[in-house]
């Protein structure tokens, strides 16, 4: 069964498994489709020659062409934060100034030999560098063709590239994947075919959306014994005398 389901940004066939994002088929091209309306905006009012926005707008660019930026590897919590500080002395690794940020050496692993110290422009020089590193490939060539051109288009190419308007479409748009995708779910059940551990978890997700406070509450008492009885097999088989 195809799914009359496409990514809005690259046309790319959604599905179940990478429903998650609900409009698009990958947190890259969620970020590349904002990133075309930051930047048709960004044009439009004269901040694209503002020397701060353009030097976010590369940063940001350079991420999107090499597939998107993985958010989590951003947030880092305050504990390793403060154990990296205090190994790197408050000192930018690469120059010796005073460090501010907290800079992944490769991937987004946490672990503290993948972390160091940097000062703000030590840790943009990196985060280009490591990016670039992304062959130019011909793929990689025809993604930022299409980008500029999307970018500068007198009308948006795309519904999702959109500036001025995707505020009020985005909302109506949600709620049509969101029936679709239901209406997936449920044919799947009721043809007695086998789910995916995604489309369950999805199911789960719109019963609970669809039930009211007390049957909520009762489906996680029911929820929680299971879990106890799971847990702790013996305790839960004790009968008293
Ligand atoms: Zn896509
Ligand atoms: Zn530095």
């Amino acid at each position: 069964m195809t799914l009359p389901y496409v990514c809005l940004n690259c046309d790319e066939e959604v599905t179940l498994d990478t429903a998650a994002y609900k409009l698009y088929c990958s947190e890259g091209c969620s970020q590349e489709a904002e990133l075309v309306r930051y930047l048709r905006r960004c044009t439009k009012d004269g901040r694209i020659h503002e020397p701060d926005v353009a030097k976010a707008i590369q940063i940001r660019l350079a991420a999107v062409m090499a597939g998107g930026y993985p958010k989590q590897a951003r947030c880092i919590p305050p504990k390793i934060r403060a154990a990296v500080i205090a190994r790197d002395n408050g000192q930018c690794r690469a120059c010796g100034g005073p460090g501010t940020e907290i800079h992944h050496i490769n991937g987004s692993s946490q672990a503290l030999g993948n972390l160091q110290l940097l000062c703000d422009p030590c840790h943009n020089k990196k985060t280009m560098a490591g990016m670039v590193m992304v062959h130019p490939d011909e793929k990689l060539q025809i993604k930022s063709l299409l980008f500029r051109a999307r970018v500068g288009a007198e009308q948006p190419m795309r519904i999702c590239g959109d500036e001025e308007n995707w505020s009020g479409q985005w909302r109506r748009l949600m709620s049509e994947r969101e029936d679709e995708l239901a209406r997936l779910v449920e044919d799947k059940i009721k043809n007695r075919r086998p789910m995916t551990k995604q489309e369950k978890r999805y199911w789960d997700q719109l019963c609970w959306r669809s039930m009211s406070k007390e049957e909520r509450e009762e489906l996680e008492e029911a929820q929680a014994e299971a879990d106890w009885e799971r847990d702790y097999p013996e305790e839960a088989a004790y009968q008293p005398a």
